[in-house]
């Protein structure tokens, strides 16, 4: 049986990032487990894209994932250049419909430079100031946030995955975790192909798993968790410059862990609209449905547990249920709703569907979403749960905050090394 020093569950864009960083700072065997053929198939490539400029973030509630957007942002730009990968900055038009969704507009524009950012980087504007910049965005007001950007996220953690390689870390790939022993001092990992590895430390990046796994080593036993897909259409070509930058609105529902759906710019420069939140039953159910409403919530009734339960009675959150799950079935219910601030977008316009992602978010044992990320940590283990948005822009400042807690647990007692990085740990930490 292989025996290693430090295996990562789960080859997104945060197991690899964190595997780049272990591997370039300390002389250790480390392994990223993944069980698909290539790394970052699922979240990781199934997102908007957005490199977002962390304004909209309240940083009493979400302070952790906006403090590594905010740094993240100059490590993804460096990455994106060193490696000739897509960096299109787009910006971002955050509008309000209308004065009480202004005044949320005001509290952003004091959030950003909480978070870190520069007060030049976003300016708020009036209506005709918008139409003037954007003739086919109607509101009440918006922010344009100039530094956010697009790119490919999935392209990212390939690529990283090549630095990670280069640095000695070992990508098992095709190896789906079912089962842990705890030996000593070591833990034995069983794979679904019956093989086996041992290793000291196990940190757990398993996405929308993640709960589950944390869950076999004995953690979070009172958290819960629901699967939202975010689904997308794509604007034929001749529609894809109505507007020339993202096009995103003030939420209807802060409290619940998803945007209404908003106009996008791809890398590619193609334009999508989405994504919503459908409610399904799995981290990767990528299409198809599963049964009316009333069956499934009946379903969801069996097999979740006290906490999500206490959800379920939201009235507010079962309303929002009921209008994603209509966005789903009908393409014109989702462009109705792009229609509230781009009215000249119509149904017809989009004739295929893009990729749809799923979001996993935490319900905490009071039947609440979980606003941050959450960190846990066994006796040989490390946990990474709720890592939702803007995760993907966060990742590399949010992994190297993740192998600096280790080290502060002492979960990271290898002789260290200096190897050429890409961005400086000691600066970001
Ligand atoms: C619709 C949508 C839009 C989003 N848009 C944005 C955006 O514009 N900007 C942004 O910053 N963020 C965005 N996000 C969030 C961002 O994509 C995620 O925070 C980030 O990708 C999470 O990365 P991860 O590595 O934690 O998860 P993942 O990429 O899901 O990786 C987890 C990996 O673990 C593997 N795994 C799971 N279980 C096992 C097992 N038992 N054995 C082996 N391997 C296992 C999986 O195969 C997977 O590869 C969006 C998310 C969604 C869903």
């Amino acid at each position: 049986m292989e025996k290693y020093d430090i295996a990562i569950i789960g080859g997104g864009l945060l197991g690899t990032s964190i595997s780049y960083w272990i591997s370039n700072l300390y002389d250790a065997k480390v392994a990223v487990i993944e069980k698909e053929s290539e790394v970052g198939m699922h979240t990781s490539s199934r997102n908007t894209g957005v490199v977002h400029s962390p304004f909209y973030l309240n940083p009493d509630k979400k302070g952790k994932l906006a403090r590594a957007a905010f740094l993240s942002h100059e490590m993804w730009k460096t990455f994106a250049q060193t490696k000739g990968l897509p960096w299109n900055m787009v910006g971002t038009m955050e509008i309000a419909l209308d004065e009480n969704q202004h005044k949320i507009l005001e509290k952003y524009m004091d959030w950003g430079p909480k978070n870190g950012m520069s007060e030049k980087d976003a300016d708020l504007l009036n209506s005709n100031e918008v139409t003037q910049r954007e003739p086919n965005i109607r509101c009440h007001s918006a922010i344009h946030c100039k530094t956010d950007a697009v790119v490919d996220y999935g392209e990212f953690t390939r690529k990283l995955k090549e630095e990670s390689q280069r640095n000695g870390t070992k990508f098992l790939l095709n190896k789906k975790l079912e089962s842990i022993e705890d030996l000593d001092g070591s833990t034995t990992l069983a794979f679904q192909n019956k093989e086996k590895i041992s290793s000291k430390i196990i940190v757990n990046c398993a996405g929308g798993y993640s709960l589950d796994i944390a869950k076999k080593f004995g953690l979070a036993n009172d958290y819960s968790s629901l699967h939202f897909r975010g689904e997308y259409w794509i604007a034929s070509e001749q529609y894809s410059n109505l507007v020339k930058t993202n096009v995103y609105s003030v939420p209807k529902y802060p409290d619940f862990p998803f945007l209404d759906p908003h106009w996008i710019i791809r890398s590619d420069g193609k334009s999508e609209v989405g994504p919503n939140a459908v409610p399904v039953s799995s981290p990767e159910t990528y299409s198809g449905y599963v049964g009316d409403i009333e069956t499934f919530i009946s379903k969801l009734t069996e097999v979740v547990t006290g906490s999500t339960r206490k959800l379920l009675l939201n009235a507010d959150f079962m309303n929002l249920v009921a209008k994603e799950w209509l966005s789903s079935l009908s393409k014109t219910v989702m462009i109705e709703r792009i229609q509230e601030f781009m009215p000249k977008v119509k149904p017809e316009f989009f004739s295929e569907r893009g990729t749809a992602g799923i979001r996993t978010p935490l319900i905490t044992p009071d039947g609440n979403f979980l606003p941050d990320v959450l960190e846990l940590s066994g006796l040989n283990s490390y946990h990474i749960l709720n890592y939702n948005s803007p995760g993907a822009t966060g990742a590399p400042a949010y992994s190297a905050y993740v192998v600096k807690s280790m080290q502060e647990k002492g979960l990271l007692q290898y002789k260290t090394r200096k190897t050429d990085s890409i961005w400086d740990f000691e600066t970001i930490v």
